[in-house]
């Protein structure tokens, strides 16, 4: 195991959208380098009027300080993708170098959708890192690109010492329920034809590399029952 590999993973419920029962999420990567990768910041810390069905809980700042660490301690940002309940905090972490999908970084300039939060994740660019498809950023810490839910989306696999493989699907696969090669349970498929491809190329990353934790981005089922920060993955 090389000294810089990824050795916990903590994950955070930073809001929610409590009229469907919906976490929204961060995750934390320290490897053994003492390295701090976060994946996501979660929602603005004032939400827009037309947001109104996201609440803000304990933000990822106020997660990150009772696990003693504060914005300048975090040294990278995996970007997901640009939505309101993934970006929110980006401007926060001063230090960080962002770590994004050209096409994703690409497509925001132009789209509507991502225009609420061009404040958060319209950096210089010498501080953010445009990647180009799969791409390994350091041992045990991969990431897939996983368009149709915006274009240019992106997955995260982390590889620990104990657990092994965990999949981050984020918002490629929100709810356990559509991840299948059959018939998506009522109402979980939410990203149709346009995420299809991706869903199986995340599925057959799963049997290939004998995944064995696949957490969905938005499951508050499967949530409920996962480790949360200040406990961890390892
Ligand atoms: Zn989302």
């Amino acid at each position: 195991m090389s000294q810089n590999a990824a050795q916990r993973l903590y994950l955070m419920q930073v809001g929610s959208m409590p009229e469907y029962e919906i976490p929204i999420v961060c995750y934390l990567v320290q490897t053994g380098d003492g390295q701090n990768i976060l994946i996501d910041t979660g929602l603005p810390e004032v939400l827009p009027e037309d947001e109104a069905d996201f609440v803000n809980g304990q933000d990822v700042i106020q997660q990150l300080a009772r696990l003693g660490l504060q914005p300048d301690d975090i040294q990278t940002v995996i970007s997901t993708h640009y939505d309101i309940d993934h970006a929110g905090r980006h401007a926060a972490f001063t230090k960080a170098q962002y770590v994004v999908q050209r096409a994703h970084h690409a497509d925001a300039a132009t789209n509507p959708r991502f225009a609420a939060l061009r404040s958060q994740w319209d950096q210089p660019l010498e501080r953010i890192r445009l990647v180009d498809g799969d791409t390994e950023l350091l041992p045990g810490l991969e990431l897939f690109e996983t368009s149709g839910h915006v274009p240019g989306h992106q997955s995260v696999l982390v590889r620990l010492p104990k657990t092994g493989a965990i999949l981050l699907t984020i918002d490629a696969v929100p709810f356990g329920g559509a991840f299948t090669r059959g018939e998506p349970e009522e109402g979980t498929d939410t990203n149709g034809e346009a995420g299809r491809a991706s869903m199986l190329k995340l599925l057959d990353l799963v049997d290939r590399e004998q995944i064995g934790l696949v957490i969905f981005g938005h499951d508050m089922a499967q949530w409920a029952g996962l480790k949360q920060a200040p406990d961890y993955y390892e």
